[in-house]
């Protein structure tokens, strides 16, 4: 039975404490799309997290880890990851990788440096983690699979095929020195060496595992918003981070999926370029920031201070809609008890003057400011409270309000970053 854990939004969502949480439950916890470019922060009893690339089910020694085929790996940031948690006192955790995984090459962290440099302020805002050039060669069928690092004259014959192209770009695009054949592959060869005990036939492992009738959770990356086909484009990521890719970038079948977990912040907050309607400045925006989160709303992975603003009912309705979601999880909940009042985004205007609450494409998004309403707030600290009847009034009004914006059943509340302050609504 395989279960899904994505976001709303433009990530950031709370998808990690989530899927930590869940992990205890389940025998498998894939990652099926993205690589080292978000991170996911969890709290629990081994300290505080942010992992990349390691599922979100490594704190769980019952769980099997799997980086599926679909995810961009980046050898030596998986390598420096199972590093720190063992450094921390963490038991190392099951964990394998998929053979049809691809991997991340020298090349593509560059490329990704140079491009933003080349493009300016024309730049989509990239992490700059290799991710957009890693899934073009991906696609453009010179990527490398990790089986392929195996074989020395399969892989010196890929790179040089590779290469032929990158030095091109290299040398008379970026004007940087090029790369060679045996160098490269002999840094790809070291790499291999190290992840050789984990590398695995995943897909044959998962479908047995299926077949026993285990839950298999999968563990998305970012969110909606952020899928190259129904997101912000081009201020999107490279992978698909939709359930309904999961099955596909993990390998599972499809037919076995029964639950969509949508995950989505009780405000908005996105890193990055592009169109975010709901973004405040200012004080509001900085009171707000500085409570967000476990530790103020700074990205998990490169520390940018994340643009915040209210609660995107348009937005939201649309990412829940496309995922697919059958139950809603709000994170974050504890964050807005400092407002007497609490706006909430419930339709945008468009650049000439119509009111809209279909999220459009980007050309028309681009133009679109928010339409507020006003909710009550609750004005006290929730953290603490263990049960969801227990919340003040109209902090459940405002997770109504929720669950009827966005169409699908709200199931779960957060009321803090660590793994135990979760609430579960009848
Ligand atoms: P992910 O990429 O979707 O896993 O999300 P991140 O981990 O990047 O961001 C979520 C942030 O919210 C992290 O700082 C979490 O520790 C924090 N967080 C998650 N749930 C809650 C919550 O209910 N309340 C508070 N205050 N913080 C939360």
């Amino acid at each position: 039975m395989v279960q899904i854990v994505v976001g709303a939004n433009w990530g950031d969502e709370g998808k990690g404490k989530v899927t930590d949480l869940l992990a205890e439950k389940s025998s498998v916890v894939v990652r099926f799309q993205g690589g080292a470019n978000a991170g996911h922060t969890i709290i629990n009893e081994y300290g505080k997290f942010a992992l990349h690339l390691l599922p979100s089910g490594v704190f769980h020694q019952n769980v099997t880890n799997i980086i599926g085929p679909g995810v961009a790996l980046n050898i030596e940031s998986l390598l420096s990851e199972l590093h720190a948690l063992e450094e921390r006192g963490v038991p190392a955790p099951k964990l394998l990788i998929s053979d049809r995984c691809q991997v991340m090459m020298p090349w593509h962290v560059d490329f990704d440096r140079f491009e933003e440099e080349r493009l300016g302020k024309q730049s989509f805002g990239s992490t700059k983690s290799g991710i957009a050039p890693f899934y073009s060669d991906k696609f453009a069928k010179v990527g490398l699979q990790v089986c392929q690092l195996y074989d020395a004259k399969l892989l010196r014959e890929r790179l040089a095929i590779a290469l032929v192209k990158v030095n091109c770009l290299l040398e008379h695009l970026y004007h940087k020195p090029t790369l060679d054949v045996e160098t490269v592959a002999r840094e790809m060869e070291a790499q291999a060496e190290k992840i050789r005990p984990m590398v695995a036939d995943t897909t044959r492992f998962l479908h047995e595992a299926d077949k026993r009738g285990e839950v298999i959770l999968l563990e998305g990356q970012l969110g909606t918003l952020r899928d190259p086909d129904h997101g912000i484009y081009p201020y999107t990521t490279s992978s698909s981070p939709l359930a309904g890719y999961g099955p596909v970038g993990a390998g599972v079948p499809v037919r076995s999926v029964q639950e969509i977990y949508c995950v989505t912040k009780a405000y908005s907050s996105a890193v990055g370029a592009g169109p975010f309607t709901v973004r405040l400045h200012g004080d509001e925006a900085e009171n707000l920031r500085r409570r967000g989160g476990d530790a103020g709303e700074y990205g998990a992975t490169t520390g940018r201070p994340r643009d915040v603003g209210w609660f995107d009912a348009v937005a939201t309705r649309y990412g829940v809609q496309v995922q697919g979601a059958t139950q809603v999880v709000v994170t974050n909940l504890d964050v807005l008890g400092y407002l007497d009042e609490i706006p909430v985004c419930v339709a945008y205007e468009t650049a000439d003057g119509r009111r809209i609450t279909d999220f459009p494409a980007t050309p028309e998004l681009m133009g679109c400011k928010p339409i507020f309403e006003r909710l009550p707030g609750w004005k006290c600290d929730i953290r603490g409270i263990r049960d969801y009847d227990a919340l003040p009034e109209n902090c459940k009004r405002y997770v109504d309000f929720i669950e009827k914006a966005v169409g699908a059943p709200v199931t779960m509340v957060s009321n803090g970053p660590r793994r135990e302050e979760m609430l579960y609504r009848k």
